[in-house]
């Protein structure tokens, strides 16, 4: 986050395709939404700073405070999408439903 950059790790963006309900898309189409959910992630770290450093100085239950970033990437990453792009902003959706529901799984446990 400190240096604003975003760095993918290529074969396991790959395999995060093949298990997300975006098979479908080609490989640039699957990385712009990503692009945009991680953009989702910067504007969350901007606009929230609080929230972040209360994590540092409390007890922040980990997977609480990842399961509001994921939340918060899926709005900021859905603001900055050009109105045009329907089908774009549907696959972003799609994606972010997903993740929800992965990171809900790993709550209940
Ligand atoms: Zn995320």
């Amino acid at each position: 986050m400190k240096d604003n950059v975003i760095k993918y790790n290529l074969a396991s963006l790959e395999k995060m395709k093949e298990n997300s309900p975006l098979k479908h898309l080609s490989d640039e189409e699957f990385f712009e939404v990503c692009i945009y959910h991680e953009l989702g992630h910067y504007l969350d770290y901007k606009k929230n700073q609080d929230r972040h450093s209360v994590r540092m100085e409390n007890d922040y239950p980990e997977l609480e405070f990842k399961f509001i970033g994921e939340q918060n990437a899926w709005r900021y990453g859905k603001e900055i999408i050009p109105p045009y792009r329907t089908e774009f902003s549907k696959n972003f959706d799609k994606l972010n439903e997903s993740n929800i529901a992965f990171w809900t799984t790993n709550r209940m446990k």
